[in-house]
Protein backbone atom coordinates (compact mmCIF):
# COMPACT_ATOMS: atom_id res chain seq x y z
CA UNK A 1 0.00 0.00 0.00
CA UNK A 2 1.62 3.17 -0.95
CA UNK A 3 2.52 5.52 1.93
CA UNK A 4 0.46 8.53 2.15
CA UNK A 5 1.92 12.06 1.71
CA UNK A 6 1.10 14.68 4.16
CA UNK A 7 3.64 17.00 3.57
CA UNK A 8 6.22 18.43 1.62
CA UNK A 9 8.92 20.67 1.45
CA UNK A 10 9.10 22.80 -1.67
CA UNK A 11 12.55 24.58 -1.77
CA UNK A 12 13.17 27.63 -3.83
CA UNK A 13 15.69 29.39 -3.34
CA UNK A 14 16.49 32.57 -5.49
CA UNK A 15 12.96 33.51 -6.25
CA UNK A 16 9.79 34.14 -4.10
CA UNK A 17 6.68 32.97 -4.31
CA UNK A 18 5.46 35.88 -3.24
CA UNK A 19 6.86 37.83 -5.89
CA UNK A 20 5.09 39.10 -8.90
CA UNK A 21 5.80 36.56 -11.87
CA UNK A 22 7.29 38.46 -15.21
CA UNK A 23 10.20 40.27 -13.87
CA UNK A 24 13.73 40.20 -12.43
CA UNK A 25 14.02 36.50 -11.69
CA UNK A 26 10.56 36.05 -11.35
CA UNK A 27 8.71 33.92 -13.55
CA UNK A 28 7.32 30.88 -15.09
CA UNK A 29 8.97 28.52 -12.08
CA UNK A 30 7.08 30.92 -9.63
CA UNK A 31 3.78 30.32 -11.13
CA UNK A 32 4.81 26.57 -11.21
CA UNK A 33 5.19 26.48 -7.56
CA UNK A 34 2.23 28.41 -6.42
CA UNK A 35 -0.21 26.58 -8.52
CA UNK A 36 1.29 23.56 -7.48
CA UNK A 37 1.45 24.44 -4.01
CA UNK A 38 -2.39 25.17 -3.60
CA UNK A 39 -3.79 22.56 -5.33
CA UNK A 40 -1.56 19.44 -3.39
CA UNK A 41 -3.44 21.36 -0.32
CA UNK A 42 -6.38 21.33 -1.70
CA UNK A 43 -5.87 17.54 -2.13
CA UNK A 44 -5.12 17.38 1.96
CA UNK A 45 -1.04 17.97 0.95
CA UNK A 46 0.57 20.24 2.79
CA UNK A 47 3.00 22.59 1.60
CA UNK A 48 6.22 24.81 3.50
CA UNK A 49 7.89 26.67 0.27
CA UNK A 50 11.40 27.81 1.57
CA UNK A 51 12.47 30.88 0.05
CA UNK A 52 14.92 33.46 0.55
CA UNK A 53 14.12 36.19 2.98
CA UNK A 54 14.65 39.53 0.35
CA UNK A 55 13.04 42.56 2.79
CA UNK A 56 13.53 42.83 6.21
CA UNK A 57 9.50 43.79 6.28
CA UNK A 58 9.12 39.83 5.30
CA UNK A 59 7.64 37.81 8.52
CA UNK A 60 9.43 34.61 8.86
CA UNK A 61 6.63 33.21 7.67
CA UNK A 62 3.39 34.38 5.13
CA UNK A 63 0.38 32.16 4.60
CA UNK A 64 -0.06 31.90 0.78
CA UNK A 65 -3.49 30.31 1.03
CA UNK A 66 -5.07 27.23 3.62
CA UNK A 67 -2.05 24.66 3.57
CA UNK A 68 1.14 26.78 1.97
CA UNK A 69 2.74 28.56 3.79
CA UNK A 70 6.02 30.60 2.16
CA UNK A 71 9.00 30.28 5.13
CA UNK A 72 11.02 33.52 4.46
CA UNK A 73 14.26 32.06 5.64
CA UNK A 74 16.80 35.04 6.18
CA UNK A 75 20.35 34.07 4.60
CA UNK A 76 22.85 36.60 3.32
CA UNK A 77 21.33 40.63 3.41
CA UNK A 78 18.01 41.80 3.16
CA UNK A 79 17.85 42.49 -1.08
CA UNK A 80 17.98 40.99 -3.81
CA UNK A 81 21.12 39.51 -4.83
CA UNK A 82 22.70 38.26 -8.35
CA UNK A 83 21.98 34.84 -8.76
CA UNK A 84 25.75 34.66 -8.93
CA UNK A 85 26.42 35.92 -5.55
CA UNK A 86 23.76 33.17 -4.09
CA UNK A 87 26.27 30.08 -3.40
CA UNK A 88 27.92 32.06 -0.78
CA UNK A 89 24.55 32.05 1.26
CA UNK A 90 23.60 28.38 0.80
CA UNK A 91 25.41 27.22 3.63
CA UNK A 92 23.53 29.85 5.58
CA UNK A 93 20.14 28.53 3.93
CA UNK A 94 20.59 25.12 4.26
CA UNK A 95 21.30 25.17 7.89
CA UNK A 96 17.58 27.47 7.64
CA UNK A 97 15.75 24.97 6.36
CA UNK A 98 17.27 22.34 8.10
CA UNK A 99 16.05 23.73 11.48
CA UNK A 100 12.97 24.53 10.15
CA UNK A 101 12.31 20.46 10.62
CA UNK A 102 13.91 20.73 14.30
CA UNK A 103 10.63 22.85 15.64
CA UNK A 104 9.02 19.98 14.69
CA UNK A 105 8.22 16.20 15.53
CA UNK A 106 10.76 13.96 13.25
CA UNK A 107 9.05 13.00 9.97
CA UNK A 108 7.29 16.33 9.70
CA UNK A 109 8.07 15.92 5.95
CA UNK A 110 7.82 13.43 3.48
CA UNK A 111 9.71 14.20 0.49
CA UNK A 112 11.15 17.62 -0.46
CA UNK A 113 10.53 18.73 -3.94
CA UNK A 114 13.62 21.27 -4.98
CA UNK A 115 13.65 24.07 -7.81
CA UNK A 116 16.53 25.40 -10.13
CA UNK A 117 19.49 23.89 -9.10
CA UNK A 118 20.57 25.93 -6.41
CA UNK A 119 18.04 25.07 -4.63
CA UNK A 120 18.93 21.43 -4.85
CA UNK A 121 22.16 21.74 -2.77
CA UNK A 122 19.89 22.58 0.21
CA UNK A 123 17.69 19.70 -1.20
CA UNK A 124 20.30 17.28 -0.88
CA UNK A 125 21.46 17.72 2.92
CA UNK A 126 17.79 17.60 3.78
CA UNK A 127 17.19 14.25 2.03
CA UNK A 128 20.35 12.76 3.87
CA UNK A 129 19.05 14.43 7.62
CA UNK A 130 15.18 14.19 6.95
CA UNK A 131 15.62 10.48 5.25
CA UNK A 132 13.21 11.47 2.62
CA UNK A 133 13.49 11.56 -1.36
CA UNK A 134 14.83 14.36 -2.69
CA UNK A 135 12.57 15.51 -6.12
CA UNK A 136 14.33 17.89 -8.50
CA UNK A 137 13.09 20.12 -11.33
CA UNK A 138 15.31 21.60 -13.03
CA UNK A 139 12.95 24.71 -14.83
CA UNK A 140 16.78 25.83 -17.01
CA UNK A 141 19.85 23.83 -17.78
CA UNK A 142 23.08 25.43 -18.09
CA UNK A 143 24.22 23.37 -20.80
CA UNK A 144 21.02 23.53 -22.63
CA UNK A 145 21.14 27.58 -22.46
CA UNK A 146 24.18 27.91 -23.51
CA UNK A 147 24.37 26.05 -26.82
CA UNK A 148 21.72 28.86 -27.69
CA UNK A 149 23.02 31.90 -26.16
CA UNK A 150 22.00 35.34 -27.29
CA UNK A 151 23.52 37.61 -29.30
CA UNK A 152 26.39 38.75 -26.25
CA UNK A 153 24.89 37.09 -23.69
CA UNK A 154 27.43 35.64 -20.58
CA UNK A 155 27.00 32.08 -20.79
CA UNK A 156 26.60 30.10 -17.25
CA UNK A 157 29.04 29.23 -15.61
CA UNK A 158 31.29 25.76 -14.91
CA UNK A 159 30.04 25.79 -10.97
CA UNK A 160 26.11 25.67 -12.39
CA UNK A 161 26.72 22.95 -14.63
CA UNK A 162 28.42 20.96 -12.23
CA UNK A 163 25.54 22.02 -9.34
CA UNK A 164 23.39 20.43 -11.95
CA UNK A 165 25.31 17.89 -12.20
CA UNK A 166 25.11 17.27 -8.92
CA UNK A 167 21.75 17.38 -8.69
CA UNK A 168 21.10 14.70 -10.87
CA UNK A 169 23.15 11.80 -8.82
CA UNK A 170 21.50 13.54 -5.48
CA UNK A 171 17.86 12.96 -6.70
CA UNK A 172 15.67 10.07 -6.12
CA UNK A 173 13.52 11.82 -9.14
CA UNK A 174 13.58 14.37 -11.74
CA UNK A 175 11.13 15.94 -13.08
CA UNK A 176 11.23 17.11 -16.72
CA UNK A 177 8.46 19.26 -18.46
CA UNK A 178 8.63 17.55 -21.49
CA UNK A 179 10.00 14.62 -23.11
CA UNK A 180 12.54 17.05 -24.95
CA UNK A 181 13.67 18.05 -21.85
CA UNK A 182 13.61 14.36 -20.25
CA UNK A 183 16.36 13.31 -22.81
CA UNK A 184 18.21 16.13 -22.32
CA UNK A 185 19.20 15.15 -18.64
CA UNK A 186 19.95 11.54 -19.89
CA UNK A 187 21.73 12.66 -22.98
CA UNK A 188 23.68 16.04 -21.37
CA UNK A 189 23.80 14.92 -17.76
CA UNK A 190 23.73 11.49 -17.35
CA UNK A 191 20.85 11.22 -15.45
CA UNK A 192 18.86 7.23 -15.05
CA UNK A 193 16.16 7.17 -17.46
CA UNK A 194 14.26 5.00 -14.87
CA UNK A 195 14.38 8.40 -12.44
CA UNK A 196 13.35 11.18 -14.78
CA UNK A 197 9.69 11.54 -15.44
CA UNK A 198 7.99 13.58 -17.40
CA UNK A 199 5.16 15.77 -15.85
CA UNK A 200 3.83 18.62 -18.08
CA UNK A 201 3.16 22.24 -16.49
CA UNK A 202 -0.13 24.02 -16.97
CA UNK A 203 -2.17 26.78 -17.03
CA UNK A 204 -4.77 28.35 -15.02
CA UNK A 205 -7.82 27.14 -17.75
CA UNK A 206 -10.17 28.65 -15.08
CA UNK A 207 -8.45 32.30 -15.67
CA UNK A 208 -7.25 31.83 -19.43
CA UNK A 209 -10.54 31.63 -21.44
CA UNK A 210 -11.16 33.39 -24.41
CA UNK A 211 -13.63 36.10 -24.86
CA UNK A 212 -16.58 34.09 -26.04
CA UNK A 213 -16.24 31.91 -23.14
CA UNK A 214 -16.54 34.92 -20.44
CA UNK A 215 -20.16 35.81 -18.49
CA UNK A 216 -21.86 38.43 -20.26
CA UNK A 217 -21.59 40.28 -17.46
CA UNK A 218 -18.00 41.56 -18.47
CA UNK A 219 -17.82 44.91 -18.68
CA UNK A 220 -17.03 45.92 -22.75
CA UNK A 221 -14.13 43.68 -24.24
CA UNK A 222 -10.97 42.82 -23.63
CA UNK A 223 -9.47 45.82 -26.31
CA UNK A 224 -12.11 48.13 -24.72
CA UNK A 225 -11.38 47.26 -20.97
CA UNK A 226 -7.69 47.85 -22.82
CA UNK A 227 -7.95 51.14 -24.99
CA UNK A 228 -6.90 49.51 -28.09
CA UNK A 229 -8.76 50.22 -31.16
CA UNK A 230 -11.18 47.14 -32.52
CA UNK A 231 -9.40 47.01 -35.84
CA UNK A 232 -5.86 47.48 -34.77
CA UNK A 233 -3.79 44.12 -35.60
CA UNK A 234 -2.38 43.62 -32.32
CA UNK A 235 0.81 41.59 -31.53
CA UNK A 236 1.86 40.59 -28.39
CA UNK A 237 4.88 40.00 -26.13
CA UNK A 238 4.65 38.41 -22.30
CA UNK A 239 7.44 38.02 -20.47
CA UNK A 240 10.63 38.91 -18.49
CA UNK A 241 12.46 41.40 -20.81
CA UNK A 242 15.62 40.01 -21.46
CA UNK A 243 18.13 38.75 -24.52
CA UNK A 244 16.74 34.95 -23.82
CA UNK A 245 13.30 35.80 -24.55
CA UNK A 246 14.58 38.29 -27.72
CA UNK A 247 11.75 40.68 -27.72
CA UNK A 248 14.18 42.48 -30.12
CA UNK A 249 13.31 40.36 -32.62
CA UNK A 250 9.61 41.10 -32.70
CA UNK A 251 10.06 44.95 -32.57
CA UNK A 252 12.49 43.98 -35.87
CA UNK A 253 10.04 42.21 -37.43
CA UNK A 254 7.07 45.10 -36.82
CA UNK A 255 9.69 47.65 -38.44
CA UNK A 256 9.82 45.23 -41.52
CA UNK A 257 6.01 44.84 -41.78
CA UNK A 258 5.55 48.50 -41.45
CA UNK A 259 8.41 49.20 -43.91
CA UNK A 260 7.27 47.28 -46.47
CA UNK A 261 3.42 47.88 -45.81
CA UNK A 262 3.46 51.69 -44.55
CA UNK A 263 -0.63 51.95 -44.37
CA UNK A 264 -0.08 48.98 -41.56
CA UNK A 265 1.07 51.48 -39.22
CA UNK A 266 -1.75 53.02 -39.02
CA UNK A 267 -3.39 49.14 -37.43
CA UNK A 268 0.02 47.70 -36.21
CA UNK A 269 0.13 47.71 -32.46
CA UNK A 270 2.99 45.54 -30.27
CA UNK A 271 2.23 45.13 -27.08
CA UNK A 272 5.03 44.48 -24.57
CA UNK A 273 4.11 43.16 -21.29
CA UNK A 274 6.60 42.60 -18.81
CA UNK A 275 9.40 43.54 -16.62
CA UNK A 276 13.66 44.26 -16.42
CA UNK A 277 15.37 40.98 -15.70
CA UNK A 278 19.07 40.08 -15.63
CA UNK A 279 21.19 41.78 -18.08
CA UNK A 280 20.78 45.86 -18.64
CA UNK A 281 21.02 45.37 -22.33
CA UNK A 282 17.59 44.52 -23.30
CA UNK A 283 15.20 46.63 -20.64
CA UNK A 284 12.11 47.99 -21.50
CA UNK A 285 13.99 51.14 -22.15
CA UNK A 286 16.10 49.87 -24.11
CA UNK A 287 13.34 48.48 -25.95
CA UNK A 288 11.68 52.04 -26.28
CA UNK A 289 15.27 53.04 -27.60
CA UNK A 290 15.25 50.41 -29.86
CA UNK A 291 11.77 51.26 -31.33
CA UNK A 292 12.41 54.69 -31.51
CA UNK A 293 16.09 53.17 -33.39
CA UNK A 294 13.91 51.68 -35.66
CA UNK A 295 11.08 54.42 -36.58
CA UNK A 296 8.23 52.19 -34.58
CA UNK A 297 7.97 53.96 -31.49
CA UNK A 298 4.89 54.87 -32.23
CA UNK A 299 3.55 52.01 -32.64
CA UNK A 300 5.07 50.10 -29.58
CA UNK A 301 3.20 49.84 -26.26
CA UNK A 302 5.23 48.88 -23.38
CA UNK A 303 3.11 47.82 -20.10
CA UNK A 304 4.80 46.75 -16.45
CA UNK A 305 4.29 43.18 -15.37
CA UNK A 306 0.71 42.57 -13.99
CA UNK A 307 -1.30 39.65 -12.41
CA UNK A 308 -2.30 36.87 -14.21
CA UNK A 309 -6.04 37.95 -14.11
CA UNK A 310 -5.38 41.28 -16.18
CA UNK A 311 -2.64 39.68 -18.72
CA UNK A 312 -5.44 37.21 -19.57
CA UNK A 313 -7.33 40.43 -21.53
CA UNK A 314 -3.86 40.93 -22.82
CA UNK A 315 -4.07 37.82 -24.63
CA UNK A 316 -7.58 38.22 -25.43
CA UNK A 317 -7.05 41.66 -26.88
CA UNK A 318 -3.90 40.35 -29.17
CA UNK A 319 -4.54 38.66 -32.63
CA UNK A 320 -1.06 36.74 -31.94
CA UNK A 321 1.17 36.36 -29.31
CA UNK A 322 4.61 36.00 -30.06
CA UNK A 323 7.20 33.80 -28.50
CA UNK A 324 10.42 34.49 -30.02
CA UNK A 325 12.69 32.42 -27.48
CA UNK A 326 16.47 31.43 -27.86
CA UNK A 327 15.44 28.76 -25.29
CA UNK A 328 12.40 28.05 -23.30
CA UNK A 329 12.80 24.76 -20.99
CA UNK A 330 8.64 25.05 -21.52
CA UNK A 331 6.90 28.63 -22.08
CA UNK A 332 3.73 29.10 -19.64
CA UNK A 333 2.92 32.05 -21.62
CA UNK A 334 2.48 30.19 -24.75
CA UNK A 335 -0.07 28.16 -23.18
CA UNK A 336 -2.04 30.92 -21.46
CA UNK A 337 -2.51 32.65 -24.73
CA UNK A 338 -3.69 29.68 -26.72
CA UNK A 339 -6.68 28.64 -23.66
CA UNK A 340 -7.18 32.72 -24.37
CA UNK A 341 -8.22 31.67 -28.01
CA UNK A 342 -4.92 33.64 -29.65
CA UNK A 343 -2.64 31.56 -31.67
CA UNK A 344 1.55 31.84 -30.96
CA UNK A 345 4.19 32.38 -33.21
CA UNK A 346 6.92 30.92 -31.74
CA UNK A 347 10.58 29.88 -32.14
CA UNK A 348 11.03 26.63 -32.62
CA UNK A 349 13.24 26.09 -29.73
CA UNK A 350 12.76 23.78 -26.21
CA UNK A 351 9.28 23.26 -24.87
CA UNK A 352 7.69 25.54 -26.96
CA UNK A 353 7.87 22.66 -29.47
CA UNK A 354 5.27 20.89 -27.32
CA UNK A 355 3.43 23.92 -25.82
CA UNK A 356 2.48 24.87 -29.69
CA UNK A 357 1.23 22.77 -32.24
CA UNK A 358 2.92 23.74 -35.32
CA UNK A 359 0.47 24.34 -38.19
CA UNK A 360 -2.81 23.71 -36.04
CA UNK A 361 -2.47 25.91 -32.61
CA UNK A 362 0.19 28.55 -33.60
CA UNK A 363 3.41 28.61 -35.97
CA UNK A 364 6.96 27.30 -35.16
CA UNK A 365 9.90 29.51 -36.52
CA UNK A 366 13.32 28.12 -37.05
CA UNK A 367 15.87 30.87 -36.33
CA UNK A 368 15.89 34.27 -35.53
CA UNK A 369 15.70 35.88 -38.29
CA UNK A 370 13.15 38.79 -38.11
CA UNK A 371 12.42 38.40 -41.72
CA UNK A 372 11.00 34.94 -41.21
CA UNK A 373 8.84 36.07 -37.95
CA UNK A 374 7.79 39.03 -40.54
CA UNK A 375 6.63 37.05 -43.18
CA UNK A 376 4.41 34.61 -40.73
CA UNK A 377 2.78 37.93 -39.08
CA UNK A 378 1.96 39.57 -42.60
CA UNK A 379 0.34 36.48 -43.80
CA UNK A 380 -1.88 35.93 -40.98
CA UNK A 381 -2.51 39.42 -41.02
CA UNK A 382 -3.84 39.14 -44.25
CA UNK A 383 -5.42 36.03 -43.83
CA UNK A 384 -8.02 36.45 -41.23
CA UNK A 385 -9.48 32.72 -41.56
CA UNK A 386 -6.46 31.12 -41.32
CA UNK A 387 -6.12 33.03 -37.67
CA UNK A 388 -9.40 31.98 -37.24
CA UNK A 389 -8.88 28.48 -37.69
CA UNK A 390 -5.68 28.28 -35.16
CA UNK A 391 -7.24 30.01 -32.49
CA UNK A 392 -9.96 27.68 -32.55
CA UNK A 393 -7.07 24.89 -32.64
CA UNK A 394 -5.45 26.84 -30.01
CA UNK A 395 -8.10 26.32 -27.26
CA UNK A 396 -8.47 23.01 -28.12
CA UNK A 397 -4.65 22.25 -27.74
CA UNK A 398 -4.38 24.12 -24.30
CA UNK A 399 -7.16 22.43 -22.79
CA UNK A 400 -4.38 19.67 -22.67
CA UNK A 401 -2.37 21.71 -19.91
CA UNK A 402 -4.28 22.28 -16.76
CA UNK A 403 -2.45 22.53 -13.83
CA UNK A 404 -4.93 19.86 -12.15
CA UNK A 405 -3.23 17.62 -14.37
CA UNK A 406 0.74 18.50 -13.44
CA UNK A 407 -0.96 17.53 -9.91
CA UNK A 408 -2.03 14.35 -10.72
CA UNK A 409 0.82 13.29 -12.16
CA UNK A 410 3.34 14.79 -9.81
CA UNK A 411 1.55 12.66 -6.92
CA UNK A 412 2.35 9.84 -8.57
CA UNK A 413 5.84 10.89 -8.89
CA UNK A 414 6.15 11.86 -5.28
CA UNK A 415 4.58 8.36 -4.06
CA UNK A 416 7.21 6.49 -6.71
CA UNK A 417 9.72 8.11 -5.26
CA UNK A 418 8.64 7.42 -1.47
CA UNK A 419 8.45 3.77 -2.58
CA UNK A 420 11.78 3.54 -3.63
CA UNK A 421 13.03 4.34 -0.28
CA UNK A 422 15.41 1.63 1.49
CA UNK A 423 13.49 0.37 4.58
CA UNK A 424 16.25 1.97 6.97
CA UNK A 425 15.27 5.33 5.08
CA UNK A 426 11.37 5.10 5.46
CA UNK A 427 11.72 4.55 9.36
CA UNK A 428 13.87 6.97 9.76
N1 LIG B 1 3.53 36.68 -16.11
C1 LIG B 1 2.66 37.40 -15.30
N2 LIG B 1 2.56 38.75 -15.49
C2 LIG B 1 3.28 39.40 -16.46
C3 LIG B 1 4.14 38.65 -17.29
C4 LIG B 1 4.25 37.28 -17.08
O1 LIG B 1 1.99 36.86 -14.42
O2 LIG B 1 3.13 40.61 -16.58
C5 LIG B 1 3.59 35.21 -15.94
C6 LIG B 1 2.93 34.49 -17.09
O3 LIG B 1 1.53 34.41 -16.88
C7 LIG B 1 3.62 33.14 -17.08
C8 LIG B 1 5.00 33.44 -16.46
O4 LIG B 1 4.94 34.77 -15.96
O5 LIG B 1 2.89 32.22 -16.29
C9 LIG B 1 6.12 33.32 -17.45
O6 LIG B 1 6.36 31.98 -17.68
P1 LIG B 1 7.11 31.41 -18.97
O7 LIG B 1 7.18 29.93 -18.80
O8 LIG B 1 6.45 31.89 -20.21
O9 LIG B 1 8.54 32.07 -18.95
P2 LIG B 1 9.71 32.04 -17.83
O10 LIG B 1 9.53 33.27 -17.01
O11 LIG B 1 9.55 30.81 -17.03
O12 LIG B 1 10.98 32.07 -18.58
Amino acid sequence: MPRRINRVATVSVHTSPLDQPGTGDAGGMNVYIVEVARRLAARGVEVDIFTRATSRALPPVTELAPGVLVRNVVAGPFEELEKTALPRHMCGFTSAVLRAEADHDPGHYDLVHTHYWLSAQAGQAAKLRWGVPLVHSMHTMAKVKNAALADGDAPEPEERVLGEEEAVTASDQLVANTAEEARELIDLYGADPARVATVSPGADLSLFQPETALPSTAAGTARQRLGLPPDAYVLLFVGRIQPLKAPDVLLRAAARMVADDPALRERLVVAVVGGPSGSARCRPDGLEALAAQLGIGDVVRSEPPVPQGELADWYRAADVTVVPSHSESFGLVAVESQACGTPVVAASVGGLRTAVRDGESGILVRGHDPADYAAVLRRLHAEPAHRARLARHAVRHARGFGWDATVDRLLEVYTGALSHLTPAEATA
